[in-house]
């Protein structure tokens, strides 16, 4: 007999999604992964597998070969990056200014690396003599760096210096792009970064399950050089070339319709032009932390280190976070998020991020918002701040 489970039919709640990720899929990417699934090595795959990474290429602005979709979500390219360039015994120089520098440790660490750290508060980046003077101190082979701090909302600039210092002292350099690719500006060939990974559920608004990758010839150098295996078989990348390089031959079933979803958001990026996309999160973004200054709440970064497509907004004098949080949810099915670490109950989450990054959505924000938090009782001017975000949007 039967058992009746009494499973509903799913059916989720249609959210705002402007929170740390994911973000609102667009419709097209929805529409690609109901397409019929063909085998991992059919001729038709093979060819949406080259021009994933045809696109990929552009949206990194790399003209790396080793340029591909590792399976998983953006920890998954993450660790594939880490598992294979750091070998045991290299020296990593890490972060110490936000959630995902720790994540960068501890992968590093499982590879075998040893840790040493660069260090800036929480909410602030990297500074240039910082990381000089951790090379000079413990000439690390491997430095890798948040470009943009999704728990924090600060983007690292001066990546070139960054990346000098490290080529000077012949050291690798890993960037996690993950809430910048497609967001903002992000230049990997010119700006002489080694290796970068991302994600799909930020701002390229596609669900998780296939995070890019790329790396030059460097790294690539570096990881032939090793003198043990990498630690992981799944994400070894010398085994994954045998399936994205020339060969073709199986290692693991690629995720099929996370292939086609990533490449409809990438043709998605490639239609818009990787610039306009760069201004539109500019834009769009500005409309809102200068609608959120004009209520008076102060943002958490400075503008010389503001990440559009994350902004960290300061929780106002006796305001309850959660509260805030959860009637946005609850009342205007819109989902933010609060701080992490050391930022916990001090500052909200606002992702400004690919599909989401649009004037109706910015808007919906700013009443719902400004609502919420006169609820809670915070002394702001809602109008002032409206009329500001309007303004900036015509
Ligand atoms: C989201 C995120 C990750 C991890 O990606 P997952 O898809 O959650 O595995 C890594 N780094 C940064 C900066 C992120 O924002």
């Amino acid at each position: 007999m039967t058992k009746n489970l009494q499973i509903g039919d799913l059916n989720p709640p249609t959210r705002i999604l402007m929170g740390p990720g994911p973000s609102n899929v667009h419709p097209r990417v929805l529409r690609a992964m109901s397409t019929p699934l063909v085998g991992h090595l059919d001729p038709y795959f093979l060819q949406i597998m080259e021009e994933t990474q045809e696109l990929l290429r552009y949206t990194f602005r790399t003209k790396n070969e080793y340029t591909i979709p590792v399976s998983g979500t953006g920890s998954a390219a993450m660790e594939a990056a880490f598992a294979n360039v750091v070998e045991p015994g290299d020296t990593v120089l890490v972060p110490t200014n936000g959630y995902f520098g720790k994540r960068m440790e501890s992968m590093a660490m499982r590879a075998g690396g040893e840790i040493v750290h660069v260090d800036a508060p929480w909410g602030e980046p990297l500074q240039v003599e910082e990381v000089a003077r951790a090379f000079e101190e413990n000439s690390p082979d491997v430095f890798a760096f948040v470009h943009a701090e999704t728990s924090t909302g600060a983007l690292q600039h001066s990546v070139e210096e960054l990346t000098s210092i490290a080529h000077e002292n012949e050291a690798i350099v890993i960037a996690d792009t993950v809430t910048s690719l497609g967001g903002v500006e992000l230049e990997v060939d010119k700006w002489g970064i080694d290796v970068a990974y991302s994600g799909a559920q930020k701002c390229l608004s596609c669900p998780p399950g296939a995070s890019p990758l790329t790396l030059n010839e460097s790294a690539l150098e570096k990881i032939e050089k090793r003198e043990t295996l990498c630690r992981s078989w799944y994400l070894d990348l010398g085994l994954l070339n045998g399936y994205w390089g020339d060969d073709r031959t199986y290692h693991h079933t690629a995720p099929i319709t996370s292939i086609y979803a990533i490449r409809e958001a990438l043709r998605l990026v490639n239609e818009e032009g990787i610039e306009n996309r760069w201004e539109r999160h500019l834009r769009l973004a500005s409309a809102l932390k200068s609608g959120v200054e004009a209520m008076g709440i102060e943002m958490n970064a400075k503008e010389e280190y503001w990440l559009p497509s994350l902004n960290a907004i300061r929780v106002p004098e006796g305001v309850d976070d959660i509260n805030v949080v959860k009637l946005l949810l609850q009342k205007y099915n819109l989902e933010i998020a609060r701080g992490l670490g050391d930022l916990s109950g001090k500052i909200f989450r606002v992702g400004c991020m690919g599909h989401s990054a649009n004037a109706h959505n910015i808007s919906y924000f700013m009443m719902a918002f400004g609502s919420a938090l006169q609820k809670e009782g915070a002394a702001i001017d809602v109008k002032a701040g409206l009329e500001e975000t309007y303004r900036k949007l015509e």
